[in-house]
């Protein structure tokens, strides 16, 4: 069995209360990034860990602390969140900070497909701003329920 762990978003779990519903549900169904494993060799999540919070412009080497506690526990491959892969300005330099540390660390982006990047780019950007109707978290994206701010709205 592979082992394997995840490095999530801090702000969609910690201030959008993500349970990561989709990141699991494609982990046990063997969907998205976990689809290429094999049926006789499922992987074997070791943990979940969140990057810690954004890190300032000057700080993002950071993210080494929060992989090397995965790394404690033998994984071999890192799945990133796709909320991680598709709205984290930092993905870049935790890559980089990732691979020149762990050098034989497999690295696999995303953990699900979205049904639509640009919807679930909006409904983030709603969840942080909370311009519509307060407050609204990822339960609100993810049963599509979210009421989205347009600036039309207002005239
Ligand atoms: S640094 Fe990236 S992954 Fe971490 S909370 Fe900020 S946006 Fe999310």
């Amino acid at each position: 069995m592979p082992k394997i762990g995840i490095l999530g978003c801090d702000s969609t779990t910690r201030e959008m209360n993500c349970v990561m519903i989709g990141c699991l549900g494609n982990l046990r169904g063997r969907q998205g990034s976990f689809a290429p494993y094999a049926q006789e060799d499922p992987p074997e999540l070791v943990g979940i860990i969140h990057c810690g919070g954004c890190p300032t412009a000057v700080g993002s080497d950071r993210i080494w602390q929060k992989v090397q506690a995965l790394m404690d526990y033998g994984i071999e491959a890192l799945h990133l969140t796709s909320c991680l892969v598709e709205i984290c300005p930092f993905k870049k330099e935790f890559l980089q900070t990732i691979q020149k540390e762990y050098p034989d660390l497999k690295i696999v982006e995303g953990t699900h497909p979205f049904h639509d990047v640009r919807a679930f780019k909006s409904g983030i950007q709603e969840l942080t701003s909370q311009r519509a109707v307060t407050p609204q978290k990822m339960n609100d994206l993810v049963f599509k329920r979210i009421k989205i701010h347009r600036p039309d709205d207002e005239e």
